[in-house]
């Protein structure tokens, strides 16, 4: 069998396209095959269809594909341009790759894979792509999934605020919290941050909205007051953010304990910061011992964790009305403990209690949250390096947003 053939064979060429040359080169370790088609064919014009004479033919171009064996192999040919009387020249569609694309569809299906698997670097390294081509990769790949997705609406929404890198820049991301994607990332984390998602919705949608779990903040409390029909029953401040600014303000009482204690000569709480922000049954097994001994002497740090351990337990009533109970309880504990940064924030919690207890009705748990939360604080480190945006979004987008990210093939068999 021919060279030529072979690679018709291998790449799946179907008439009019033919392998024309086959080129080895041992040196530089790749194959490149260029591919022509017969005379006196009529192309489809790639926007209304209609068959049309050749017009002429754009310059050579190149698409990186498979490799074969451990050669790295391009493709070459030269697209047919039509002149429709419709939409003017324009390059009829080619059935290994994408409009614009750098490479064949059958490598971006291999690259999604890699990189679905990797983190960016290894896939560079896999692939032998640029990491520019790697972004280019993840960015094609989120724009055909947005397209292809259809429109539609969430029952129960998470709104969460992101980090980027170290600035006080932020991001604000909606979670579908049935379906564990990102539906929505915008800039900042300002009442017009959510509306912008809020907006894209048509009415129906809005009032489909049954819950939307969210922190104690201001702008998106507003944001949703604003546009969900029947907000003040569905929002609801959850577990995952009321108990971290618990744990912020048992670091706030142990920072001045530890204060304290130091300026006395005392180094007891020295390195004790992460200990106090375990949840108890979380407290890996190698710091118990020191934990049990600091928990019994009579600390104002271990007062605070004790405090913020008990409501904890709110969430685990399966009735309203004990919850309700506990609360009580809690915050009359809490509000006399003497600890300032304690006393704030049940107070912060108080004034939002109506829609703390809405959990009673929708029963949103963390765990797709926090699910999330990890996965997107991986991709962060990934991308860690750009320090940019928008790689950020793409990346959160490729990797949670749920979406088809594979280019069709046409008939070239994998
Ligand atoms: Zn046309």
């Amino acid at each position: 069998m021919r060279d030529v053939e072979l690679y018709r064979h291998l790449l799946g060429m179907e008439p009019p396209w033919t392998v024309t040359r086959v080129e080895l080169g041992l040196k530089e370790q790749r194959i490149d095959v260029w591919v022509g088609h017969g005379e006196g064919l009529r192309w489809p014009c790639p926007e209304c269809g209609v068959e049309l004479a050749l017009y002429d033919h754009s310059e050579e171009r190149e698409w990186r594909h498979l490799d074969s064996c451990q050669f790295k192999t391009y493709l070459h040919a030269r697209p047919p341009r039509v002149q429709c009387p419709g939409h003017g020249v324009r390059q009829v569609r080619l059935p290994w790759a994408e409009v614009r694309a750098r490479f064949t569809t059958l490598f971006e299906r291999l690259a999604i894979d890699v990189l679905k698997e990797t983190d960016g670097l290894g896939a560079t390294r896999i692939l032998r792509i640029s990491w520019d081509e790697a972004w280019h990769l993840m960015e094609r790949a989120v724009q055909r999934g947005q397209l292809a997705k259809e429109k539609r609406g969430c029952a129960r929404i998470g709104v969460d605020e992101k980090a980027v890198a170290k600035g006080h820049h932020y991001l604000t991301l909606v979670c579908d919290l049935d379906r564990a994607t990102v539906e929505y990332i915008a800039a900042e984390r300002k009442q017009e941050s959510l509306d912008g998602y809020f907006r894209s919705l048509c009415p129906e949608q809005l009032q489909g909205i049954e819950a939307v779990a969210m922190d104690m903040w201001e702008p998106y409390i507003q944001s949703t007051l604003a546009r969900v029909p029947n907000a003040p029953d569905k929002i609801t401040f959850d577990r995952y953010h009321i108990m971290s600014h618990m744990g912020k303000a048992v670091d706030d009482v142990r920072k001045r304990e530890q204060r304290e204690l130091r300026a006395a000569g005392d180094p007891t709480l020295s390195g004790s910061k992460y200990l106090w922000l375990y949840a108890q049954e979380n407290l890996p097994e190698k710091h118990r011992e020191r934990f049990a001994a600091l928990k019994a002497l009579n600390l104002k740090t271990g007062r605070a964790w004790a405090i913020k351990e008990s409501l904890r337990d709110l969430w685990s009533y399966t009735r309203l009305g004990w919850a309700k109970r506990h609360w009580q309880s809690w915050y009359f504990w809490a509000t006399h403990s003497r600890l300032q940064p304690v006393i704030e924030t049940a107070r912060m919690i108080k004034r939002h209690l109506a829609n703390v207890m809405t959990y009673f009705t929708h029963r949103i748990t963390n765990a797709v949250s926090e699910g999330l939360n990890s996965k997107i604080q991986t991709i962060k480190k990934m991308a860690y390096g750009f320090r940019n945006r928008e790689h950020f979004k793409t990346a959160i987008y490729f990797h949670c947003g749920g979406l088809q990210l594979y280019p069709a093939t046409h008939g070239i068999p994998g």
